[in-house]
């Protein structure tokens, strides 16, 4: 019976599966890339926006579309005790539509660039760089139909990527037309594929059915040769659609992105129109150059259509899966600006001195000089030692005779010299070390 008890209290202090907290150092690296990526998305005029964690259910299944693994297996729905049944997002794009129609974005000077940041749910398995709660960085251009808007928000991912330290990128990039052309290359899609019918796998019968575009993602490696002599979107394209991804591939040109057509790539969601793209680092190890996933977008004229029923609004934009990026062995590191390398170490000893300490460290964080200190404890020699691994330039040492005397002994921890200091001239004195 105890170890029923231990097990279920054991249970109880672990979290979900697929969730973690994240803390400490990697809090930092979290915090250092969502600044370095809002600092670049601010200097390209994306303006910020903060979304519900919860959305009502039909913002994603009436966009991102029945026959996608979003909808049919990953999204956490809930319902209210009032009723409503809402979903846990597990993806910005549709809440962005939301809110630039809730929100009268509309009749704002278009388009309406936008970033977003913060945790996205989806009910998958979980393995190396993929959690369950995890973290995107978005980008939505809302209200260009402009084959610039796709380049731009292609440029700000790789440039947001490239400052995190990524140094080998590489974007795969694809057209799957619009509604002049799409129902033609489906149709094509679908008689070609009834040929294989009996030969591939049950999924692709499935999609082939419900949602024939995602036979090209496809990873069963019986449908790999069929998959391989499909016909491809690109050959389909109207005039509009081609001139449109030519235009694309030139911006990408001209800012030497490299890119390769990936006639395969059609990310599943319904809402997809025109460009679709993926970002690849192609990590270099020992084993080999291995090409990571770690950014996707692209063009959903048709999504806005989908949620409020009125006129089709152009768009574009991007996901980037933060863990990925923090968790790579190329990641930078970026240091958030909140944290600051100390220089001083403030040690306290003696009740009058302890009384006084909150005082002397505010006078010194509101000179913005960055301190570190142990206040609860109470030994000089274990607040010295503490200092001493941090490896911080300066000491101060405030005791019951300076706690009386109002002033401090300064220590250089280099060369172990001090010096006794008044309170009053401590700033102009500390202005003076290095
Ligand atoms: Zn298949
Ligand atoms: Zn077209």
């Amino acid at each position: 019976m105890t170890t029923k008890k231990t097990q279920r209290k054991k249970e109880l202090i672990t979290s979900p599966k697929g969730m973690r907290d994240i803390l400490g150092d990697k809090y930092f690296k979290f915090q250092g890339f969502f600044e370095k990526a809002q600092e670049i998305s601010t200097y390209y005029g994306f303006k910020p926006i903060e979304m519900p964690i919860l959305e009502k259910r039909e913002v994603f299944t009436t966009t991102i579309g029945l026959g996608t693994d979003i909808v049919d297996k990953e999204m956490y729905t809930l319902r209210t005790k009032s009723g409503d049944r809402l979903a846990l997002r597990p993806e910005g794009t549709a809440p962005s539509i939301r809110a630039y129609l809730e929100d009268g974005m509309i009749s704002w000077p278009q388009p309406v660039m936008l970033y977003y940041y913060g945790p996205f749910f989806r009910h998958d398995s979980p393995q190396r760089g993929r959690y369950r709660q995890f973290y995107q960085f978005g980008l939505e251009i809302i209200g260009s139909e402009k084959s610039i808007s796709d380049a731009m928000i292609i440029r700000t991912t790789t440039i947001i990527l490239e400052e995190a330290g990524a140094k080998n990128l590489t974007v795969d990039i694809n057209s799957i037309g619009d509604k002049e052309c799409r129902p033609q290359y489906v149709r094509e899609l679908i008689s070609y594929y009834k040929k294989y019918i009996n030969q591939v796998c049950p999924t692709c019968r499935q999609r082939i059915k419900e949602n024939p575009l995602r036979v090209l993602d496809c990873k069963d490696p019986k449908c790999a040769e069929i998959k391989e002599g499909a016909p491809d979107a690109i050959s389909y394209l109207c005039d509009g659609c081609k001139d449109h991804f030519k235009e694309v591939l030139e911006y990408l040109e001209e800012m030497k992105i490299p890119y390769r057509l990936n006639k395969n790539l059609v990310r599943g969601l319904s809402y997809y129109t025109r460009t679709v793209f993926e970002v690849f680092e192609n990590e270099e190890t020992t084993e080999g150059i291995f090409p990571l996933s770690i950014a996707a977008g692209g063009r959903y004229d048709y999504l806005a259509k989908l949620l409020h029923g009125k006129r089709d609004i152009s768009a574009v934009g991007v996901s980037i899966g933060v863990d990925r990026v923090v968790e790579s062995n190329w990641y930078a590191g970026l240091a958030p600006k909140i944290l600051k390398k100390p220089k001083i170490y403030f040690v306290q000893l003696g009740f009058d001195a302890k009384l006084k300490s909150l005082n002397i460290i505010e006078m010194l964080r509101k000179a913005k000089v960055p301190v570190l200190q142990a206040l609860s404890k109470d030994s000089l020699g274990t607040q010295l030692s503490i200092a001493e691994k941090t490896g911080i330039p300066y000491v101060i040492i405030f005791g019951q005779k300076e706690a009386i005397e109002s002033s401090v002994i300064v220590r250089d921890m280099n060369t172990r010299s001090q010096e006794t200091v008044k309170i009053d001239k401590l700033l102009e004195y500390l202005k003076k070390l290095k």
